[in-house]
C-alpha cells in the first residue's frame, strides 16, 4: 500500500510503501506524548524504508532525546537511538527511524493523508509514562502494556491477516 504524507505548512511531502498500515499502536511514552502527542499519546505505523521519498528534505530536522530520557537506553553517546524526523518550519511530527531496524521507517499516523484503515483492536503502550490526567480506554478491543508488547507490529497484522500487498 502507498501512503502519501505531509507536515501542515506543505514544504514536506513524502511518500512509502506499507504492508502494515493499520494505526493501533498508541505510546504513551514521555518523547511520543510531549512532542506529537496532544491526547497523550503519539501513533506510529511502520513502512519500508527503502521506498521512503522525501520532497523538501531539507526542510526536515530531526530530534533525538537524550538515552536517560527513554526507556531500553541509547547509544554511546548518550541519545536515544530513535530519530524523530519533524518540519522545521511547522513542527510537524513526520516519521521515526532506527537504525537498529534499518528496514523500517515509523512514519506518525497524523502525518499520513491517505485514509488508513480503522483498526480493529488498539495496542495501549508504556502506561508507566503515561500522563496522569490521559482516560486510557477499556474494553474488549483495548490491550493494555505498560511498557512495549511482546508482540511486534508485523506479527500483529499477520496474525490478523491484515497485511497489505
Ligand atoms: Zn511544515
Amino acid at each position: 500500500m502507498r501512503l502519501n504524507g505531509s507536515c501542515h505548512c506543505g514544504k514536506v511531502r513524502f511518500t512509502l510503501d506499507s504492508h502494515t498500515p493499520q494505526p493501533f499502536m498508541r505510546c504513551y511514552c514521555t518523547v511520543c506524548r510531549k512532542t506529537a502527542g496532544g491526547g497523550g499519546y503519539a501513533i506510529n505505523i511502520m513502512g519500508e524504508a527503502a521506498t521512503l521519498k522525501v520532497t523538501g528534505r531539507r526542510q526536515v530536522t530531526c530530534y533525538r532525546a537524550l538515552a536517560e530520557q527513554v526507556e531500553g537506553g541509547g547509544d554511546r553517546r548518550g541519545r536515544s537511538h530513535m530519530r524523530r524526523y519533524f518540519c522545521r518550519h511547522c513542527a510537524s511530527a513526520l516519521w521515526g527511524a532506527d537504525p537498529r531496524w534499518a528496514e523500517w521507517v515509523y512514519p506518525f499516523a497524523s502525518a499520513i493523508d491517505t485514509p488508513l484503515p480503522k483498526p480493529a483492536e488498539v495496542v495501549h503502550l508504556m502506561l508507566d509514562f503515561a500522563a496522569p490526567w490521559v482516560e486510557v480506554p477499556r474494553g474488549p478491543r483495548h490491550r493494555r502494556f505498560q511498557r512495549y508488547p511482546e508482540e511486534a507490529i508485523i506479527d500483529w497484522h499477520q496474525r490478523r491477516g491484515l497485511t497489505v500487498p
